[in-house]
């Protein structure tokens, strides 16, 4: 390989008991803050990312040039559903874990792009976890779900017993069926494996798909907004749990995870661990909340436009249980939406700034 170099450096842990991990989706939100969190403690990190144009490229390679790069952290260009390219990376570096993101994210998107959704979240999981499994020490997986598996479930607040059988969206439908097809995994190969259901994460180099983040652009650009209601004036809420919350809940994970079996362990198999848990915030905040946090913090005015009726697949409240991710993973969020907005504004200003207004 062209970069063996880069990525055995990048791949080794700063301390004997430092994990080897390979982050998977390294050049998207969660998958930079979490790369940088982990190799800023000592573990070695390798990333993996396609730098796909769902949105803004530039945004992405940023992330790399002024987190990943700085944190010494390698990315390698390429897909998940490539299995050469996977089996030589796992050929050349022993990973013990597997932090997975990447995926085809957003609900709206699959209107456009559907089949996006099936290659990355259904058939790149599988591919990467057929070429996890044939590795003689396989590595234990942790890897993103979503609170929208919830789906039209209406019970509150939302518990891993819950069900989800009613998905209201194909990116839904996509991590349900990853989170059946993990326990497939777990079942036969006896890897070990974790999902964690991510719920409305937002921060610092957040994703321009997201509401928080273009309402913030189009409210500097005196801009109209549009805040979709229920069609019975349900207001909309979000769960929405801060980028650093969550990044510590994953690495949490990845230091309770159990080692996965492998094929050399058929007879012990079963003992190998399935966890699905919740990574939320449990404090529903309301789009209006949202926006009149957002002009608080901007001192802009917004100009708003009520739509009486709900945005194609989304669901009207989130809001996490968060009780086993305390027992299991010791989880407890810290950050609130306004700590973590100006967080998020702050770091917004600063960045089209520096760019000349290019992007606005
Ligand atoms: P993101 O889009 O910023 O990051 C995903 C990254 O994966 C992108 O950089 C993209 O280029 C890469 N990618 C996509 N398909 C790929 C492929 N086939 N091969 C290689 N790389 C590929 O999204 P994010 O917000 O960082 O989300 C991370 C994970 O968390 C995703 O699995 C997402 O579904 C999940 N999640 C996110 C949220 C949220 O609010 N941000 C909520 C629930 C779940």
């Amino acid at each position: 390989s062209k970069w063996k170099t880069e990525i055995e450096l990048s791949a080794k842990p700063r301390s004997r008991r430092g994990h080897t991990v390979l982050v998977t989706g390294a050049v998207g939100f969660v998958g930079a803050h979490a790369s940088v969190a982990l190799k800023r403690r000592g573990d070695g990190v390798v990333g993996l990312d396609n730098f796909n144009r769902y949105y803004d490229v530039a945004l992405k390679n940023s992330r790399k040039s002024e987190l990943l790069d700085r944190a010494g952290v390698f990315v390698v260009k390429g897909d998940i559903n490539d299995d050469v390219l996977l089996r030589e990376l796992f050929g050349l570096v022993h990973f013990t874990h597997v932090l997975h993101l990447a995926a085809q994210a957003g609900v709206r998107y699959a209107m456009v792009n559907p089949n996006s959704y099936i290659k990355s979240n259904i058939d790149g999981f599988v591919n990467l976890l057929e070429v996890v499994k044939s590795t003689i020490a396989p590595p234990a997986i942790v890897w993103a779900s979503s609170s929208s598996v919830y789906g039209l479930n209406s019970k509150v607040p939302f518990s891993e017993k819950d069900r989800t059988d009613q998905p209201a969206s194909l990116y839904a439908a996509t991590k349900k069926a990853g989170e059946a097809i993990a326990h497939a995994y777990n079942h036969i190969h006896g890897l070990s494996i974790t999902g964690l259901r991510f719920f409305t994460v937002y921060g610092p180099w957040g994703r321009p798909d997201m509401a928080y983040f273009f309402f913030t652009k189009d409210i500097l650009n005196r801009k109209q907004i549009s805040i979709f209601e229920g069609a019975n004036h349900g207001t909309v809420a979000r769960d929405f749990t801060y980028i650093d919350d969550v990044v510590k809940g994953c690495l949490s994970a990845i230091d309770s995870a159990k080692k996965s079996v492998g094929r050399n362990g058929r007879k012990k198999k079963g003992e190998a661990q399935f966890r699905i848990i919740n990574l939320g915030n449990t404090s529903p905040v309301s789009v209006h909340k949202l926006v009149m946090t957002l002009e608080k913090l901007l001192k802009v005015k917004a100009k708003k436009k009520v739509v009486l009726m709900p945005r194609n697949g989304d669901v009207p409240l989130t809001h996490a249980d968060i009780s086993l991710a305390r027992m299991e993973l010791g989880y407890k969020p810290t950050v609130d939406l306004e700590m973590g907005l100006k967080k998020f504004v702050q770091w917004y200003l600063e960045y089209y700034d520096a760019r000349k207004k290019s992007s606005w």
